[in-house]
């Protein structure tokens, strides 16, 4: 379905197939002539590009422009396509280039043992890594992006979209701001329906303090109409960021709470959290979703660890175990 979000603006719903996500909002701003702007694209699957195909055919538009909001592959899959058709791809240099380092084995061998040194267990085939769904999606070539950085314009079907930089759900999240229409393209920086997943990634050990900060600085801005990635539309973005925060701080209570007076791994803190999910016991949970968890818990750790609430250290070799701060 395609929908009119306001003059020149229309989102795509695309399937994500075999993903808990289901869809993600591709937004298409229509410019002059048959060019315009998308703001990312699925993942690289058929499915995927034929949904985009239909939206393009009903409105008149080849090969447009795309900005990307961050690396991860749901947003990005279908570059390549469109960077063999000759379109402008806008990203962050720090979303760009970690994009262009995971094609390859390098960036996921360097992910793997991260997560070793907190407490994920090292598999007992291959690598950990292997079972990553943003692997297995993952684009074959480089590209060559136009990077973009806070306070840029790029002007679309009479819009001047504002880069806004919000790091934290990755390390070059970036939106755009319409400061005139009020309209703010946030990615997956604020979603409606889950909370966007926080985890370490290369460059960003305290992702967690990063996002709160980055929900800071959008708080500021004025905006009337939030377009986030996926799910239904957020009426109110300052009542959701209220949301978030405490969440977060649930979170944090939390895995306090969970570390006691012992000395806990991010991976042992992460089975003994509370999860959504129709599972019955930690051992059910499918590998992947323990690889989410994990990272989540890391995120809340280093955040606590940071501010001094717990303590760090690497016993058993060199693996990072954390506990509340003994007074
Ligand atoms: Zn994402």
């Amino acid at each position: 379905m395609l929908n009119k979000i306001a003059e020149n603006i229309y989102c795509k719903e695309v399937p994500l197939p075999n993903n808990p996500l289901r869809h993600i909002n591709v937004y298409i701003i229509k410019g002059e002539d048959d060019r315009g702007l998308i703001i990312d694209t699925g993942f690289n699957r058929p499915e995927c590009e034929e949904a985009l195909q239909e939206a393009f055919d009903e409105l008149g538009i080849q090969s447009p422009d795309v900005f990307i909001t961050h690396l991860h592959s749901d947003h990005v899959g279908l570059v390549p396509k469109f960077a063999g058709e000759g379109s402008t791809i806008y990203a962050s240099e720090i979303d760009g280039e970690i994009i262009n380092f995971e094609v390859g084995n390098l960036y996921w061998y360097i992910l793997d043992d991260m997560f070793i040194k907190y407490g994920f267990p090292p598999a007992d085939f291959g690598r950990n890594t292997d079972i990553h769904p943003g692997r297995k999606y993952v684009h074959e070539s480089r590209i060559d992006f136009k990077y973009v950085e806070e306070g840029d314009v790029l002007e679309y079907g009479g819009y001047k979209l504002e880069v806004v930089a919000t790091p934290g759900h990755t390390p070059g999240l970036v939106g755009l701001y319409d400061r005139e229409s009020k309209i703010y393209f946030c990615g997956d920086h604020i979603l409606g329906t889950i909370t966007p997943n926080i985890t370490i990634e290369i460059s960003a050990d305290n992702p967690l303090a990063d996002y709160l900060k980055s929900l800071e600085k959008v708080e500021k801005l004025e905006v009337e109409k939030l377009l986030t990635a996926h799910g239904t539309p957020v009426p109110d973005m300052y009542e959701r960021i209220d949301e978030l925060k405490k969440h977060h701080e649930a979170r944090l209570a939390e895995v306090q709470k969970i570390l006691g007076n012992e000395w806990k791994t991010a991976f042992e803190c992460a089975r003994d959290m509370t999860w959504e999910i129709e599972c019955r016991n930690w051992d059910e949970f499918p590998a992947p979703q323990k690889w989410f968890a994990t990272g989540e818990a890391i995120s809340h750790l280093q955040y606590l660890y940071s501010v001094g609430r717990v303590e760090r250290d690497e016993l058993e070799g060199d693996i990072y175990y954390y506990r509340n701060k003994v007074e």
